[in-house]
């Protein structure tokens, strides 16, 4: 398994106001430079605008996640604000389930936030007497989204600002993406063999977002023979997606780095391995950026013959330029 720079865009679903379409209530829109021009460079837009495409025109009543009552399992429905009697929970459900078929292809989705479409966490609540209950909903669309695709990294536009929160965005989406050009390509079943480099290939990144799940997932790993290869591969998909949703502390990372600095020991003389460890304390510190060591490291890769280390894809860009890598 070899990384290669990305010749193709990956494919990412988004809600259509951020691109700039007029498509909301009052017909405006709610475009997202952050995504257009900065994450553009990597994806391919799949714009839905889910209460559009259901026959809600523009402009439209303003609609809004309403419970049955204030208890923990109250059913919660999207009703119209000024016609309650408007209900667009069945459409919105039934729309998402349609889109399934052409949905296979996207690597991950943007969207909204406090929509009762789109918005993925937090989207305020009401009760039928109209008064606010509180801030806990999903928008529909966004909750039959993740149903549907529970792997699938998703991420709201306004939380895409936070430069840590869209380089884990990005981590995540190019890793589904290259699991799905890696090891479930087609309709062939996945080989056991490629989710085991696969693994090997992400070991130090992972170990980097979560030290104690990764080797949770290398026992699960190492047990192929113990599932059918399609469950085999699902579940290690599965938990390889959920560690990387953890964000990736300095001193995780560090110690990742340190893990890689111990492959190269034998190739560097007392003085290099000296600056190299002084330089990941300085990362862990705060002191240095990232890409001062990772520039050191692939300095030094050379020397090692070894494919392991090679292949780490912790090492071979900064989280930021990940959606500009590849794999073949
Ligand atoms: S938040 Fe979703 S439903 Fe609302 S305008 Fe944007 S794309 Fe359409």
């Amino acid at each position: 398994m070899n990384i290669r720079l990305l010749t193709q865009k990956i494919p990412v679903g988004i809600s259509q106001c951020a691109m700039g379409d007029p498509v909301r209530y009052n017909a405006g829109h709610k475009h997202s430079k952050i995504c257009t021009r900065l994450l553009g460079r990597c994806f391919e837009y799949v714009p839905v605008c889910p209460e559009v495409a259901i026959g809600l025109g523009v402009p439209r009543q303003p609609i809004r996640l309403v419970k049955s009552d204030s208890s923990a399992d109250a059913e919660v429905r999207v009703l119209g604000v000024e016609d309650p009697a408007l209900d667009v929970t069945e459409p919105l459900k039934e729309y998402a389930d349609s889109l399934v078929p052409e949905l296979q292809k996207i690597r991950g989705y943007i969207l909204m936030q406090n929509s009762p479409s789109c918005g993925l966490r937090k989207v305020r609540r009401y009760l039928p007497n109209g008064h606010s209950h509180d801030s806990e909903g999903m928008g529909v669309f966004a909750q039959r989204l993740r149903e549907q695709f529970p792997d699938l990294p998703m991420e709201e536009v306004g939380r895409l600002n936070d430069s840590d929160i869209r380089e884990n965005f990005l981590t995540r989406v190019f890793a589904y993406d290259a699991w799905f050009r890696y090891v479930e390509n087609g309709d062939e079943e996945p080989r056991p063999a490629r989710v085991i480099e696969f693994y090997s290939a992400y070991k130090y990144l992972l170990l980097a977002h979560h030290q104690l799940e990764t080797r949770e997932l290398g026992r699960l790993v190492g047990n192929a023979r113990a599932l059918p290869p399609r469950e085999y591969a699902r579940r290690v998909r599965g938990k390889l997606m959920e560690i990387l949703a953890h964000p990736a502390s300095r001193k995780d990372r560090a110690n990742a780095l340190m893990h890689s600095q111990g492959h190269l020991k034998a190739y560097l003389d007392k003085d290099e391995r000296a600056e190299l460890a002084a330089l990941i304390e300085d990362y862990r510190r705060g002191f240095k950026p990232l890409s001062a060591v990772l520039t050191l490291i692939r300095h030094y890769l050379p020397r090692s013959p070894h494919h392991f280390i090679h292949s780490q894809v912790l090492l071979a860009a900064e989280p930021a330029e990940l959606g500009l890598c590849d794999f073949r």
